[in-house]
């Protein structure tokens, strides 16, 4: 297509309306990009891109990638799908299928349009690991039969559909295995451990803490993270992933829990509530990969990113 301005690209992002789909459109719309908005609103929210109603570069597309898409576009991001536990496992048969069915049709769009895409896979791929830090020749420790496999297995059988159009069709693939990213437009109910103890301090309720809290997390602020996926899309086609992108400070819940005390200056409780089944121990990504061939990695420490997202959770109030 004969396009009148060369680098301006027509961008598609499913999951657009969530977490990160809208700060990844608002930051493809600050380049100058068109972008295609691909949304069933099951978690994600039309208030999230609602400052870019009318905006001439911007779309919305009431969508599910469990269907098939036929439109025309340069790039595409395959976001969609639940990603708190709490919502994927609310219908967990609909997860599987989205990220099956979503990644299958995303990926023959790709085929026909001969476009790059790219696929937010997750830490979830490794399971409860047995090898830490998680560096991506690590195969994982997954439970197939379990109540997070829903979300796990499925994201897992993506990226066999992306290696295999890859292979198979020569489809140009970047494959982002996202570490746990928190920041301001979570959903305060979402039920991640972030979004909740923040929550539960700012209404001087008790902070859920399951088990026994010494599990570890490693958190990413969100505009570190989707700088990553900047910078994934824009390698070369050899940098096919998968790809850790996440920050490798490590913390357990208790650690998060007194933190987000501090930080709100909460007189708030710990409680200790049951842990759910096949909650993974520890997670911390090993960076090296992203390091070498993004030149990536994160800037916000999680005090400063706690900070941020606070004073947003505070504005909902
Ligand atoms: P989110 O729930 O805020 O966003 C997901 C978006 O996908 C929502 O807008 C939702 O409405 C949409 N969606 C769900 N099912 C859909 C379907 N069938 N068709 C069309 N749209 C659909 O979650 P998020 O945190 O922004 O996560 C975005 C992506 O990143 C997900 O694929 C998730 O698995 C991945 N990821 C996120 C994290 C994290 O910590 N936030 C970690 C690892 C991976
Ligand atoms: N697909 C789509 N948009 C397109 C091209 C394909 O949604 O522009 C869907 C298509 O309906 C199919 C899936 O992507 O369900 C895989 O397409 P592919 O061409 O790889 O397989 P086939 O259509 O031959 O089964
Ligand atoms: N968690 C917690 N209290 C909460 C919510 C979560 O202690 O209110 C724990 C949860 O059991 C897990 C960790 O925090 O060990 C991260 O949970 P989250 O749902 O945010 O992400 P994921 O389990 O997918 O990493």
């Amino acid at each position: 297509m004969a396009r009148l301005y060369e680098s301006r690209k027509r961008i598609l992002v499913t999951g657009g309306a969530g977490f990160l789909g809208s700060h990844l459109t608002d930051r493809l719309i600050g380049q100058g990009h068109e972008v295609i908005c691909a949304d069933n609103l099951f978690t994600g929210s039309k208030r999230n891109v609602e400052h870019l109603h009318n905006h001439p570069r911007f779309e919305f597309l009431r969508h599910d990638v469990c269907n098939p898409l036929k439109l025309e576009v340069d790039e595409i991001y395959n976001l969609a799908c639940p990603a708190s536990p709490v919502h994927y496992q609310y219908n967990p048969v609909l997860t599987t299928k989205t990220s099956v069915m979503g990644a299958m049709n995303m990926l023959g769009l790709a085929k026909r349009l001969r476009c790059r895409i790219f696929q937010a896979s997750t830490s979830e791929v490794y399971g409860d690991p047995e090898v830490h830090p998680q560096r991506e020749d690590y195969w994982g420790h997954v439970n197939p039969i379990g109540t997070r496999a829903c979300y796990d297995e499925g994201k897992r059988c993506a990226e066999t559909l992306f290696f295999d159009y890859h292979r198979q069709h020569g489809v140009e693939i970047k494959v982002a295995r996202i570490f746990n990213t928190y920041g301001p437009r979570m959903h305060p109910k979402d039920g991640r451990v972030v979004s909740n103890f923040i929550t539960q301090a700012l209404n001087g309720e008790d902070l859920t803490i399951y088990g026994d809290g010494t599990q570890t997390r490693s958190f990413c602020y969100r505009d570190d993270l989707v700088e990553g996926f900047l910078r994934l899309m824009d390698s070369p086609p050899e940098v096919t992933g998968p790809v850790n992108l996440g920050n490798p400070g490590e913390f357990t819940m208790i650690e998060l829990a007194e933190q987000v005390l501090k930080l709100t200056g909460s007189r708030s409780k710990v409680i200790h509530l049951p842990l759910p089944q096949d909650d993974p121990k520890q997670r911390r990504p090993d960076i090296s990969l992203a390091k070498a061939k993004l030149g990536w990695e994160p800037k916000v420490p999680l005090a400063e990113g706690l900070k941020l997202t606070i004073e947003y959770f505070r504005t909902l109030a």
